[in-house]
């Protein structure tokens, strides 16, 4: 397979970029990341024409694929040709966020950010703003974006900042513990219950293989948070509008967060965040209330009709049922594969994320640490790479989750099955 004009690129952009991309996992691939001409239904075809079934899905956020429907691209053409954005309000935010309302029952009032990343800043700012208090808990192997609250290492109260460039100081208001551990987190707010303004937990930790919530642990959860006054807050930038269908993976677990930080799908393939809670806390954001909260291009009409449009469409037809099917025959495919050619690893995911981690603990990983002991330079070196020259397009690296799509087909299921039988 030719793959020069990535190579070259990519050389071309290390001269301007710094590391040669704009987000730091597109260059995971190695030896160069694989440069993109264009999307086509499930598939994506990269600068040297070269074509590959695609479960990166642009990380998420492409529910529909690389096709969008008619009514998605009509309007964001009428969107743009009626000038891109005004800095002042337009119709189309308040449709979007009755949409969401409508559906996730947590949520009566949205504001609309334009990553998932300003969104738990935002989430975070608010909930210490309304409790008057400074610590936060997230869990370990858990990503809420790039900012300075949740960029931390470390156990409990001993946490560091996991980046040069944020002040030890602000670590020391950040908690870890291990995901689905009910233990760890009762002994946390034993210690600090009055000092906690909030838990930030993705329903699934998806960044870190694809973890799923041990029964009752959301509960215990949701529990803890209310018993001390503190906000329960539920990171649904990946599984927002995905798992769960249109109630998301709240709906799914029967979980009522206080807040819920909202990205990706919910924009139709275009930037956005979102934060959605009661009105009683979603009021204490300016203009309404104190909490700072504000921004140029946020609740841009093109991106506001891209994502209705899009949630729309989910909403009239059979999307998630597509998805969800595939998705499981996918995962049950690859469970064969594995217990035949590779059983020291293990198939995870639920709805429409999968992953194959290259590591088993018992049944499935429970957390982040049990998918952290994955066998990461075999994938990154050898499996990754053979599945590209068998047409399959991995997500970048390790742990991040994959998609399915709308435009997926049992064709590209099967083909995919295919590659990771002669990969493995
Ligand atoms: N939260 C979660 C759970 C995420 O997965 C991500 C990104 N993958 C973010 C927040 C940050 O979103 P963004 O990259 O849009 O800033």
């Amino acid at each position: 397979m030719n793959r020069d004009t990535s190579r070259d690129l990519y050389d071309r952009a290390l001269g301007v970029l710094p590391g040669g991309v704009n987000s730091s996992v597109r260059a995971a691939p190695q030896p160069y990341p694989t440069f993109v001409q264009k999307g086509d239904a499930g598939r994506v075809i990269d600068a040297d024409g070269n074509k590959y079934v695609d479960w990166v899905m642009g990380l998420g956020p492409l529910l529909l694929g690389h096709d969008t429907p008619e009514t998605v691209q009509s309007a964001v053409q009428k969107r743009t040709s009626e000038g891109p954005m005004y800095g002042m309000p337009t119709e189309v935010e308040i449709e979007h966020a009755e949409f969401i309302a409508r559906h996730v029952p947590s949520v009566e009032m949205v504001r609309f950010v334009n990553s998932g990343t300003e969104a738990t800043v935002s989430a975070v700012r608010l909930a210490r703003g309304y409790t008057g208090r400074e610590k936060v808990v997230v869990m370990q192997g858990g990503y809420h974006g790039a900012q300075e609250s949740t960029l931390v290492e470390g156990d409990g109260d001993g946490t560091t900042p996991s980046s040069p460039g944020i002040p030890a100081s602000f670590a020391e208001h950040t908690l870890t513990v291990p995901f689905n551990d009910e233990e760890a987190i009762t002994e946390v707010f034993e210690e600090h219950g009055d000092e906690i303004a909030a838990v930030l937990v993705e329903p699934i930790l998806a960044n870190k293989g694809i973890v799923e919530p041990r029964e009752g642990y959301h509960e215990t959860l949701r529990d803890l948070t209310a018993d001390h006054g503190a906000l329960l807050v539920f990171d649904e930038v990946i599984t927002g509008f995905r798992v769960g269908g249109l109630s998301c993976a709240q709906g799914k677990y029967g979980i009522t967060p206080d807040l819920t930080t909202f990205g990706k799908v919910i924009g139709g393939g275009f930037p956005i965040g979102a934060i959605g809670g009661r009105t009683e806390i979603m009021e204490e954001l300016t203009p309404a209330g104190d909490v700072f909260q504000a921004g140029t291009f946020s609740g841009h009409p093109v991106t506001m009709a891209a994502g209705l449009e899009t949630l729309t469409y989910a909403a009239e037809n059979d999307v998630y049922e597509h998805m969800n099917d595939l998705a499981e025959q996918l995962r049950d495919g690859l469970r064969d594969v594995v217990a035949e050619r590779a059983p020291e690893y293990s198939v995870v995911g639920t709805d429409s994320l999968f992953k194959v981690v290259f590591t088993r603990d018992g049944e499935a990983p429970r957390n982040g640490a049990d998918v952290g002991r994955a066998n990461v330079q075999r994938w990154n070196r050898v499996f990754r790479p053979q599945m590209l020259e068998n047409g399959v397009m991995l997500s970048q690296n390790q742990f991040e989750s994959q998609f399915v799509s709308y435009a997926h087909t049992a064709a590209d299921v099967e083909e995919t099955i295919e590659a990771y039988r002669n990969t493995l």
